[in-house]
């Protein structure tokens, strides 16, 4: 009977979370992530987990009938959270830092609620009009012309999901805008595939690796160039170098990616310098601030953009990652283009389906990238800007600056240290003197203890140890603990050679076998190398 029927089937058709079970879980949600961040401190920075743990724990078959959401947060706890990396914890110093302020998770929440997919501005308004307010928002703070906001009508601004999409996409627009200006040159014998493979593009070789990837995904040669020694730039005349090189060999250069805040050590290409060649050249400037692009929100550290404001035919377009130093939570990269006619260019198709009848005088965004489907990102962006005011996060820019200044102030103290590159932004990089080994183990030592998370890097073919300020509320605590705990590691080193030398020196003193002598001198000299393997100063010394 129809009754009977309607008693078997359930009014919806998964047994999931109704609306008032999300009203209740999603409270507790909320009170489940503030015991977190109150808990921090007291977690291990690092997880003590081996490859596969999750495999042991978990099944390997998904559940065939609903569970209980109750079951599912234990095995979040109990499983999940044990193998958890905690990037907002006090002594996390890794790579760099990864905004999460609460009004950005709130936005989070409030666009996936919205399950909005803003491909076009017909696809949902409020999605491309936030979007192209906040990259003005942006913009403005962040010192960039006027020509790369929407209200200027030349060019304009789009958040892709990483600083490498952002490449990658701007690399596809340049390439396309040279094969159609060569394409106009060469009219009668216009072959792209002959063209193509003599396309070069450039970019100093402590560039973010997401620019070779770029280059291998659209078939272009990169050519990594040589960085000044002293300040750890790119500069235009070795630029112009290579430029000229490549032409007697026949390849076309078209393409410079500049750097302000190199992943390694957070140095920057010389701006200035590079897009003076690049307006003489005819190439493409585009400018990755990836990680200090927040920065320039703070007026005393724009000096590094000299070069993007001068004239507009300076730098075409320029990136940086409001989720890595603005508080905002990944995913939030953004993009502006001086003209956005040359961005779209390469990346327009318009099927029917998704055309409206407003398509000719609004943006629609998904030409301004590679996926259709584009989530309501500015939200989060714009509930950042107005809960901190640009006041706010200025102090925040400038209190990681400054603890940045003070944890490089013990390591000038200490003579077993050097400092690498100079400290502009809220990093700092150093390492032992003279020797790649000790740095090495040093900071394998302090990781392995799980007191403090930092990573390594290279730079001119050192190994260097990256010290990057990360924690929204970093204090000088921090950094004073920071240090200690890196101090008394070095402490335990220093110690174990000297106790290595004098071995060794007794050794040889009492003469053992030939064979012994020669393979301790080598260990010794190993663990120090770059010292002079002098037994008692060894390269601890000092
Ligand atoms: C972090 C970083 C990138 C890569 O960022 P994604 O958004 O993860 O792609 C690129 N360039 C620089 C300078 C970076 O620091």
């Amino acid at each position: 009977t129809l009754s009977g029927n309607s008693a078997k089937t359930p009014n919806r058709p998964t047994a999931a979370m109704d609306v008032e079970e999300f009203r209740k879980h999603g409270k507790d949600m909320v009170d489940y992530i503030c015991d977190y961040m109150k808990s921090l401190q007291e977690r291990q920075v690092i997880p003590d987990v081996q490859p596969g743990y999750l495999r042991l724990s978990l099944p390997a078959i998904p559940p065939e009938q609903p569970e209980a959401w109750e079951s599912i947060m234990k095995d979040v706890e109990d499983h999940v959270m044990r193998g958890v990396t905690h990037w907002q914890h006090p002594r996390f110093h890794a790579y760099f830092p990864a905004g999460n302020a609460y009004p950005s998770i709130m936005g989070g929440m409030l666009g996936d609620a919205l399950g909005i997919v803003g491909f076009s501005w017909a696809a949902s308004p409020a999605c491309a009009e936030l979007e192209m307010l906040v990259l003005d928002w942006l913009a403005k703070m962040t010192h960039m012309p006027h020509h790369f906001q929407h209200e200027s009508g030349l060019g304009g601004g789009v958040m892709q999901g990483s600083a490498s999409d952002s490449i990658l996409v701007t690399m596809l627009a340049a390439r396309r805008d040279k094969l159609n200006q060569i394409k106009r040159e060469h009219a009668n014998d216009f072959e792209e595939g002959k063209f193509l493979s003599r396309l070069v593009a450039y970019c100093s070789k402590l560039a973010h690796s997401c620019v070779e990837k770029a280059g291998m995904i659209s078939c272009i040669q990169v050519h990594q160039l040589d960085y000044h020694p002293d300040y750890l730039g790119l500069q235009g005349r070795t630029l112009q170098l290579a430029i000229e090189e490549d032409r007697r060999n026949g390849l076309i250069p078209f393409f410079v990616c500049a750097v302000l805040g190199t992943t390694a050590c957070a140095s920057c290409d010389d701006l200035e310098s590079i897009t003076q060649v690049c307006q003489r050249e005819g190439l493409w400037c585009h400018v990755d601030a990836a990680y200090a692009g927040s920065a320039f929100i703070c007026e005393e550290l724009t000096y590094f953009l000299r070069g993007v404001e001068v004239s507009r035919r300076n730098v075409d377009s320029y990136n940086f990652n409001p989720n890595k130093w603005m508080l905002i939570n990944f995913d939030c990269s953004v993009l502006w283009v001086r003209d956005k006619e040359k961005l779209t260019s390469s990346m327009i198709v318009d099927p029917v389906y998704l055309q409206h009848k407003h398509s000719s005088n609004v943006v629609d965004f998904r030409h301004w990238g590679i996926p259709l489907s584009r989530r309501f990102r500015s939200l989060k962006v714009w509930f950042v800007i107005r809960s901190y005011g640009v006041e706010g996060l200025r102090r925040y820019i400038r209190n990681h600056c400054m603890l940045a200044k003070l944890f490089e102030s013990q390591v000038k103290r200490d003579n077993r240290f050097e400092l690498v590159g100079q400290v502009h932004f809220g990093l700092v990089c150093f390492r032992w003197k003279d020797s790649n080994a000790l740095t090495q183990y040093l900071i394998r030592q302090i990781n392995d203890s799980g007191k403090l998370h930092m990573i390594p890097a290279t730079v001119k073919g050192q190994y260097i140890i990256r010290f990057a300020l990360c924690s929204e509320h970093a204090k000088e605590e921090d950094v004073f603990y920071a240090w200690n705990v890196i101090k008394t590691h070095a402490d335990e080193i220093s110690t174990t050679i000297k106790t290595l030398n004098m071995w060794t020196k007794q050794a040889f003193r009492n003469s053992i076998t030939k064979e012994v002598d020669i393979e301790q001198e080598e260990d010794v000299g190993d663990a120090g190398e770059g010292g002079d393997g002098g037994e008692e100063s060894g390269s601890a010394g000092g």
